[in-house]
């Protein structure tokens, strides 16, 4: 029988806590009632260094029901690097981990689907949206034209598909290989290969509480993934500078010609607008690579990712 984990990474999430912990319980419940999966199934929540009741409420149900754990983190690290520590901690308990944010936004009735693809043979599945009715306009055309943008980067993430996902412990063992420091799972997880399939399902509103990202959590993430999946930036720049190069060349050879034909105090306008132009994008390019060696800085640095400050279970 498959040992089936929930993992959700919360953080100041005691508005919609008791509420998602319900609804889990009775969807895992009703999945073992039905012999989809074992007894000693798990929900586990990781608190990501909230500052509310989150950790006093999973200890509650913890003691409540024991199937409930949680790991409690030493600060807040991000959602990338929590939901990274549940999955690794975790990966050699279960046999199956399912991530899921603790608002429920992700459709808790396809983990039967998901259950059923992992028992067919799948190592990942990925929870894909199908609509997106529910999000602002803004936020639609900005997340699917992002995803366009990766996949124009070279980079292989699934369309529509966040950190909803089921992943089997030997997807999860080979996942501990990926060393880095800068997370975007999403883009990671089908580095790992295996047989993966997908799941459609309908995002909805969040239970309670406002969102835990912010648009410059957002922006953060979104540039996280490009830099972290991608090199091609860099050869953009590269080819930009290039390009920029050759028309120097035109120019210096208009600029001779209207020397010679005696017309040079015109065209300071032009000069004037080509040193801005140059000097935004040097500045631009250099910003950059810089982005890219920062990355270089902190992967050197090998900090850990994250530090368990508590681990609830039995
Ligand atoms: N989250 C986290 N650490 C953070 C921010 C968010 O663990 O620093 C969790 C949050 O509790 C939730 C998930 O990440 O379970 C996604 O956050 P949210 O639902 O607020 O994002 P949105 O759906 O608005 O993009
Ligand atoms: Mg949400």
């Amino acid at each position: 029988m498959t040992k089936l984990y929930i993992a959700v990474p919360c953080y100041n999430e005691e508005e919609v806590l008791p509420d998602s912990a319900e609804k889990l319980r009775a969807k895992l419940n009703q999945m073992m009632d039905n012999g989809l999966i074992g007894s000693d199934s798990r929900i586990v929540f990781i608190d990501d260094g909230s500052r509310d009741k989150t950790w006093e409420l999973i200890t509650q149900l913890h003691d409540s029901d024991s199937i409930y754990s949680g790991i409690k983190l030493s600060r807040n690290r991000g959602h990338q690097n929590a939901l990274m520590c549940g999955l690794m901690t975790l990966k050699d308990e279960a046999d199956a981990v399912i991530s899921i944010d603790a608002d429920l936004q992700d459709d808790i009735e396809v983990f039967d689907e998901m259950v059923e693809k992992y028992q067919q043979g799948c190592d990942v599945v990925y929870g894909v949206r199908s609509k997106r009715e529910t999000d602002t306009f803004f936020k639609r055309f900005t997340a699917e034209g992002y995803y366009k943008v990766l996949d124009k980067m070279g980079a292989k993430v699934i369309f529509n598909h966040a950190d909803f996902r089921l992943m089997s412990a030997r997807a999860l063992q080979a996942f501990a290989e990926f060393k880095e420091t800068n997370l975007f799972l999403r883009g990671m997880v089908p580095m790992v290969g295996y047989k993966s399939d997908i799941v459609t399902y309908e995002r909805s509103e969040r239970l309670a509480g406002e969102s835990k990202y912010p648009l410059k959590k957002m922006l953060a993430l979104a540039w996280e993934g490009i830099t972290s999946l991608s090199t091609k930036p860099i050869k953009l720049i590269t080819r930009l500078g290039l390009i920029i190069f050759l028309i120097s060349i035109v120019m210096l050879i208009y600029t001779l010609i209207r020397f010679f034909m005696g017309a040079t105090e015109t065209g300071w306008a032009s000069l004037a607008v080509s040193i801005w132009a140059i000097g935004g994008l040097q500045m631009m390019a250099i910003g950059i690579i810089g982005e890219y060696i920062g990355k270089i800085y902190l992967e050197s640095k090998r900090r850990p990712r994250y530090i368990v400050e508590e681990y609830l279970h039995d």
